[in-house]
């Protein structure tokens, strides 16, 4: 989950552009946590049992409005009992990381990635895309070796995670089907999370949806590291890192 946040925060200044040169700072000051990590941490909040998942991610956005969302999920947002709007953005696998790390199979992983992208991304493209995302993470995090994860999600969802092809730019996506295959195939490809980041950002686009989707793949996959763990925890405002701890502690409590 803070895999996804730190993608989030080290892509989010780049948004809409070309992409950077490799070398970037990861942590700079325009550096900022946008929609991903309200939306994420609000998916989490929900399936810790606090509410569903459209009461939490509103109760988040109200509390967290600037933070870059479109402009159809900020009116669906602010309005009690919008119904879902049919989106096949990004929005949904973006948000889907809890899912994968709370999930006990791979069944309750497909589920609950429909149930949290359906609130509002209740498009095929949105709801495989969160699918595919939580399962890489309860896949990845149970051991599954990269080869075997990138057939397995391939063949499942039927993305091209082939780096050479997957990775190549295609300007500013906001799909779910146009983000989610690079950015799985940019943890697939790296040897650990802060390659696979770097690449995602370098493909340039929507940088920090981009780099949070690769972020949370990462992170199971090839873990977080401690430094970029702390600097990414101490861009968050109070509450949201009461959420990621309590997210942490039922992780940890549900893997011993
Ligand atoms: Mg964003």
């Amino acid at each position: 989950m803070l895999g996804a946040i730190a993608g989030d925060i080290i892509g989010s200044r780049f948004e809409g552009e070309a992409g950077p040169p490799r070398d970037f700072t990861l942590f700079h000051s325009a550096c900022r946590f946008t929609d991903d990590t309200v939306c994420s941490l609000a998916v989490a909040d929900a399936l810790l049992g606090a509410r569903d998942f459209a009461a939490s991610l509103r109760s988040f956005v109200r509390r967290h409005p600037r933070r870059g969302y479109g402009g159809m999920f900020l009116r669906w947002a602010f309005v009690d009992d919008k119904p879902a709007y049919r989106s096949w953005g990004n929005g949904a696998p973006m948000r889907a990381a809890a899912v994968g790390w709370l999930a006990r199979d791979e069944a309750e992983a497909r589920a609950w990635a429909e149930a949290q992208a359906a609130v509002t991304h209740n498009h095929p493209d949105a709801i495989v895309a969160a699918q595919a995302v939580a399962l890489a993470i309860l896949l990845a995090r149970r051991g599954m070796p990269r080869a075997a994860l990138r057939q397995r999600l391939g063949s499942t969802f039927g993305y091209d995670l082939v780096a050479d092809r997957a990775l190549v730019g295609n300007g500013f996506d906001v799909s779910a089907a146009g983000t989610t295959p690079p950015a799985l195939a940019a943890a697939l490809e790296a040897d650990d999370w802060e390659s696979a980041v770097r690449t995602a950002v370098c493909r340039g686009g929507d940088t920090d949806t981009l780099a949070c989707i690769t972020g949370a793949v990462a992170e199971a996959i090839h873990g977080l590291p401690h430094d970029i763990a702390a600097a990414a925890r101490g861009y968050l405002t109070d509450d949201l890192r009461a959420v990621l701890t309590q997210f942490e502690t039922a992780v940890r409590s549900q893997i011993s």
